[in-house]
């Protein structure tokens, strides 16, 4: 059986795991090709117009399965995959929003993850899925520890990964980018300036999407993303908050991003903001306050499918020269950055 898989959304976070659970069970995955042109705009004109960037994806990567020969295309419903969290609703949503742009005729086979309600649940939900497979319990059960273990694996690489062509190959896109497997030593020698670059992991990863964010940062500094920091110590940021935050992604990035603020050697953070989402609203004020009173440069982005490689240029450019102004004098601030921390009482 041939699985159609997007690359959008929930492939940049759960595809090792839903790789190791159906390749045991004799299942072959197939990914949509990496974002371009045409699937952005099939997406454009699929998707609703309120939806966020990555949904809008979402849509063109499922349309891209009208070329591609699978048996059904899979979509699964991911609810919580942490005890205490959720995903974002507009994911809660998918496969139902999206159903109506699956290929006509290509059967879609979904399954949900809720880990808020224990193992127990997330168990159950797959051995229904494997029924409807026709696999019976101890090889749904076997292929679920396999899905466990490569995810396992594929996140302690990726967190010692030391730049974007290193997380790819992780990723298990290294054939789609040779170009950076080339650069690699380039990526990992010492640079001047270390940046922790944020944001939901379908933007940060898609370097389409996100105009090639990661490469441009990459020619000047060394990058660090989420992935690079562990589990405990993400919980360690968020520990002794006044109210947990109980979005999946917005804890991560704001653990991360809290970890990285506390982090000598990081010279700056860049937040790579989705037009249109709720949770970065949020995550990104909290994260630019934490930052402010740290006195660690802070820069957000809101990326949206209007916006041009020209103007991220010329404001990652910016960025980097006050960040190398600063090594350079310690203490600079500048004019308007001294008056918004008198303002905010840090100074
Ligand atoms: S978290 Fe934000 S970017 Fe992600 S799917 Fe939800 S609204 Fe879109």
């Amino acid at each position: 059986m041939r699985l159609g898989f997007p690359r959008a959304l929930f492939f940049y976070d759960h595809y090792p795991f839903w790789f190791g659970f159906f390749q045991t069970l004799g299942i072959q995955l197939v990914l949509s090709p990496p974002t371009c042109k045409r699937i952005l705009e099939e997406g454009l004109k699929k998707a609703n117009d309120g939806v966020c960037l990555p949904l809008k994806l979402l849509a063109g990567h499922i349309a891209a399965f009208r070329q591609i020969e699978v048996d059904a295309i899979f979509l699964p419903r991911m609810v919580s995959v942490e005890a205490g969290t959720y995903l974002c609703p507009k994911m809660l949503g998918v496969p139902e929003s999206v159903a109506a742009l699956v290929p006509s005729g290509l059967p879609v086979l979904s399954a949900t993850v809720n880990w808020r309600d224990g193992r127990g649940a997330a168990e159950k939900a797959l051995l229904d899925l494997g029924r409807r497979l026709g696999k019976p319990k101890k090889a749904v059960r076997e292929a679920w520890e396999a899905g466990m273990a490569c995810e396992r694996a594929v996140r302690e690489r990726q967190r010692q990964a030391a730049g974007a062509a290193e997380y790819f190959v992780w990723l298990g896109q290294e054939d789609k980018r040779p170009e950076d497997r080339a650069r690699l030593p380039a990526l990992i020698g010492a640079k001047p300036l270390r940046i922790a670059l944020l944001g939901h992991s379908y933007l940060i990863h898609d370097a389409y999407a996100n105009l090639q964010v990661w490469e441009k940062l990459s020619a000047k500094a060394e990058v660090r993303v989420a992935e690079n920091v562990s589990g405990a110590e993400i919980e360690q940021a968020v520990a002794g908050m006044h109210k947990k935050i109980f979005w999946s992604h917005g804890k991560r990035i704001f653990g991360a991003g809290r970890s990285f603020i506390d982090e000598e050697e990081i010279d700056g953070l860049i937040y790579l903001s989705c037009f249109g989402c709720g949770t970065d609203s949020m995550v990104q004020d909290m994260l630019a306050r934490a930052a402010r009173e740290k006195r660690k440069p802070y820069m957000m982005i809101t990326l949206d499918e209007h916006s041009g490689e020209a103007g991220l240029a010329t404001r990652l450019e910016a960025f980097i020269d006050m960040l190398e102004r600063r090594k350079r004098s310690e203490d600079h601030l500048s004019a308007p950055g001294k008056r918004l921390d008198r303002h905010s009482g840090v100074i």
